[in-house]
């Protein structure tokens, strides 16, 4: 069972121990533990059967679950873990009222909330859709479908402008060795693009040959950190609104 070791820790004061959960096809969810006081919530619950599973296998209780987005490859699991934990905060922002089933918490930007002795705060990051939120804290972020490794979300609901703001503002105002979760295993499809947008990237080139390998063996490429994504992800490096927009056109029929 690769995906229910706690794969990291973060050595500052604070520590999330984080347990990566493959679900469908190339979803991630998170399961989240305090290092210090072992409370755990679960980030984007897909479906609920592996992330039960990965629970159980470790022997824990969530008491929170934070949606990044309503979108159901995100969601789909929160009903069933609900049914099995009645009284599970149900986090997401406060414009998705409605489209979260179970939401029980509703964000505003800047919100911030406490995981055990972990503060974890809420970004919101409209582009993939309009109530899209980030969740940083103990030098992790989970970024659902806006920043992904080497790519950003489709503009489902979004424009250009709130894409590269969410991206090159509020999510890269956080420190660069901030470690990047997002929600989809999409990066060998996307780091191939990076190349054809930028022929000459070196670090796309040298993180496409690790990814294929790491992919090759079973593993997940995650999590890169925001400096990687600085050197390498070409809507990061987009040095504009225009070019942003036009990568995401051309990247859409890639
Ligand atoms: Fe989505
Ligand atoms: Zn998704």
């Amino acid at each position: 069972m690769t995906g229910t070791r706690p794969v990291c820790n973060h050595d500052g004061m604070e520590r999330l121990d984080i347990t990566l959960v493959p679900c469908l096809r190339d979803n991630y969810a998170y399961i989240l533990r305090c290092g210090e006081t072992g409370a755990v919530a679960v980030v984007d619950p897909s479906v609920d059967v592996p992330v039960c599973d990965a629970l159980d296998e470790a022997g824990l209780t969530p008491e929170a679950v934070l949606c990044t987005h309503h979108h159901g490859d995100h969601v789909g699991g929160v009903p069933g873990l609900l049914r099995r934990w009645p009284d599970l905060a149900v986090h997401g922002h406060a414009s998705d009222r409605g489209r979260i089933r179970g939401q029980t918490v509703f964000h505003e930007d800047g919100d911030t909330f406490r995981l055990g002795t972990v503060e974890l705060r809420v970004r919101h990051i409209p582009g993939h859709t309009r109530g899209a939120v980030a969740y940083a804290g103990a030098g992790e972020v989970f970024t659902g479908d806006t920043l992904f490794q080497a790519g950003c979300g489709r503009l489902f609901e979004g424009t250009p402008e709130m894409m590269y703001r969410s991206l090159n503002e509020t999510l890269m105002s956080l420190p660069g060795e901030t470690r990047v979760w997002c929600g989809h295993e999409y990066t060998v499809a996307n780091l191939r693009y990076a190349l054809h947008a930028e022929p000459d990237n070196a670090a796309a080139r040298e993180r496409l040959a690790w990814a294929e390998a790491e992919r090759a063996a079973g593993r997940p490429t995650l999590p890169s950190t925001l400096d990687d994504e600085r050197g390498f992800n070409p809507f990061v490096r987009a040095g504009s609104v225009e070019e942003l927009a036009r990568r995401r056109a051309e990247k859409d029929v890639f």
